[in-house]
């Protein structure tokens, strides 16, 4: 459920470059979701739907890049992506720890049109 407020922030900041570029809409918007930020591009994509009815952004094109989530093995220093039921280091078999990369949610980018 906290795609919702998600959801009503990026149309907010989307609505707001429109505005300052004195565009009439929006026409696209690219989203970086990482695999741990607790939102669900699916559920993202559907309240994207419901919130920006009747805004600038009701006709915009919305893009939705995922982000797997990245851990570090402390002996090696290498990033890697983990396998299921298992931390294990690729390399060398240590477990590792989890990184912030995988808990990213920013507008990558957005297009207005006249
Ligand atoms: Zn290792």
């Amino acid at each position: 459920m906290h795609e919702y407020p998600a959801t009503l922030e990026f149309i907010n900041i989307a609505a707001q470059k429109a505005r300052a570029a004195n565009a009439r809409r929006v026409t696209r918007v690219r989203l970086v979701v990482g695999e741990q930020s607790g939102l669900a591009p699916e559920s993202i994509q559907m309240y994207f739907e419901i919130i920006a009815e009747g805004t600038v952004c009701a006709d915009a094109a919305l893009e939705i890049e995922t982000v797997k989530t990245k851990w570090r093995c402390p002996r090696c220093d290498i990033f890697y992506e983990r396998r299921p039921l298992s931390f294990a280091c690729p390399r060398c078999g240590e477990d590792g720890e989890p990184t912030s990369a995988g808990r990213e949610f920013y507008v990558d980018s957005i297009e207005v049109a006249d």
